[in-house]
């Protein structure tokens, strides 16, 4: 687990940062898949987390949490739109012939039924709120913390190629996105905030981030 703004810390799950989580706080977010809980755990033993957020619905953060928070007792929260997700554990995307086989892995994770809405607006944290960042999921949120520019953004700007590790800004995947267009907006909106540091859900933090942010948005398709 690594500092990268005052009480904000990445706790990467995967080599290459491939996977992450954030403590923002006494605020733990995303939780990585199924199998990264007990390395989320560990990361967090010691400190004092009192809430869990998700970023978004998805197996890939939301997979750990019925056991983080099973075993640390805290209340979970989720965009109000992911909540259906949230509660049954099954992701409604229409996954692409050549993962269907996958699906089970890949849409599936353990219910949270008792997640509640996180309102858009809402104070997280150490001074963070929650932004409304629909796209890819259709309840994904960030959170942003104006005083310093610090946004953690989940899976709406991905920090690595996926299949290459290669660290650069991406767009998530399309099979993974259902409203690329709508993400790209999203994508627009959070650029327009000129963040200083940016925490994704795949690949490392980005610092100073904001001119690298804006051409990236600048240079998107509509
Ligand atoms: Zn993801």
């Amino acid at each position: 687990m690594r500092q990268v703004a005052e009480e904000v810390f990445h706790l990467p799950l995967s080599p290459r940062s491939s996977v992450n989580a954030y403590l923002i706080g006494d605020v733990l977010v995303d939780a990585g898949f199924s199998v990264q809980a007990g390395r989320v755990l560990a990361a967090v033993r010691g400190r004092v987390v009192t809430r869990h957020v998700l970023t978004h619905a998805h197996v890939d953060h939301a997979g750990g949490s019925r056991k983080v928070v099973d075993t640390l007792g805290i209340p979970v929260f989720a965009g109000e739109r992911d909540l259906p997700t949230m509660h049954s554990g099954r992701m409604t995307m229409e996954v692409p012939a050549p993962l269907r086989r996958l699906s089970g892995v890949y849409a599936n994770f353990k219910p949270v039924p008792e997640a509640q809405a996180l309102a858009i607006g809402e104070e997280v944290g150490p001074g963070f709120v929650a932004l409304d960042t629909p796209g890819h999921s259709v309840g994904h949120i960030s959170l942003w913390r104006e005083r310093d520019g610090v946004l953690v953004c989940g899976d709406v700007i991905n920090s690595m190629h996926l299949v290459t590790t290669r660290p650069g800004l991406q767009q998530p995947p399309t099979v993974f996105t259902p409203d690329p267009a709508r993400n790209r907006e999203s994508i627009r909106a959070l650029a327009a905030l000129e963040p200083n540091v940016v925490l994704v859900g795949h690949g490392p933090p980005v610092i100073n981030a904001a001119a690298t942010l804006r051409a990236f948005a600048d240079g998107l398709p509509a």
